[in-house]
């Protein structure tokens, strides 16, 4: 992709953050996670010489090996997607700067005593399944206080930093507005328990997320479409 195109793609993008950010108040101040799963290393690459620092993959294999090739630059990684066991050891290995999918008590379990042996912790946000749909990981809202606290209190390898939620699969925008919410007014009570990421927001909706209280995005398609 061209890097005048790419350019034109993420400054839309930043303007729409802006608009939507400054809508719920000056000093909130919302962070843009780029996606690069449907997009070339190169892009990567060019992105990164027009300003963008923080990179997010939901494979463990590809966020590896983009990690390795883009070694040299002083950029951070996101893992966002769903973790399978036996990838554990990969993605600490990785050492990310935050892992946005811990979905269960049960993952949990197993992260920290990995990381416990490897004498590492991991910064990581709860997973919320706020629309409560069944082709979606995460805890469900109604549990999600409590997973929070057990695990801050079990699992001290694991940081945890907050939340993070995918808005509802629908067209309907007040069901994707409300999953949002709910996944907002969690974030609020977790803030006792020092959460300060609120991660929600993909290409369809981040405007919205935002206006809801996200100041963490995941945007993919929206910055690398042709
Ligand atoms: C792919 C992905 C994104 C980005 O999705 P787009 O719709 O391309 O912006 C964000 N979050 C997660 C968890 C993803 O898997």
């Amino acid at each position: 992709m061209n890097k005048k195109h790419l350019s034109a793609n993420l400054d839309q993008v930043i303007w729409n953050i802006e608009e939507a950010r400054i809508s719920v108040g000056e000093h909130h101040i919302v962070k843009l996670v780029a996606v690069g799963k449907y997009t070339e290393v190169e892009d990567i690459s060019t992105l990164y010489t027009l300003g963008q620092r923080a990179f997010g993959e939901n494979q463990v294999q590809q966020l590896k090996a983009r990690m390795e090739a883009l070694e040299a630059l002083p950029l951070e990684w996101h893992m966002l997607g769903t973790l399978q066991k036996n990838k554990i050891n990969n993605l600490i290995d990785l050492r990310p700067t935050l892992f946005h999918s811990l979905d269960s008590l049960d993952l949990a379990k197993e992260l920290n005593a990995k990381l416990k042996k490897k004498e590492t912790t991991m910064n990581c946000l709860l997973q919320i399944n706020a629309a409560n749909e069944s082709t979606k990981s995460g805890v469900r809202v109604e549990e999600a206080v409590d997973i929070y606290q057990k695990i801050q209190e079990h699992y001290p390898q694991i940081n945890l930093k907050g939340v993070m939620s995918i808005g509802a699969h629908t067209q309907d925008t007040k069901i994707i507005q409300k999953s949002f919410e709910q996944t907002y007014s969690l974030y609020e009570k977790l803030q006792k328990n020092d959460a300060t990421v609120c991660s929600m927001g993909m290409s369809s909706d981040y405007e919205l997320a935002i206006k809801c209280g996200s100041n963490l995005v995941r945007v993919g398609t929206a910055i690398f479409k042709n």
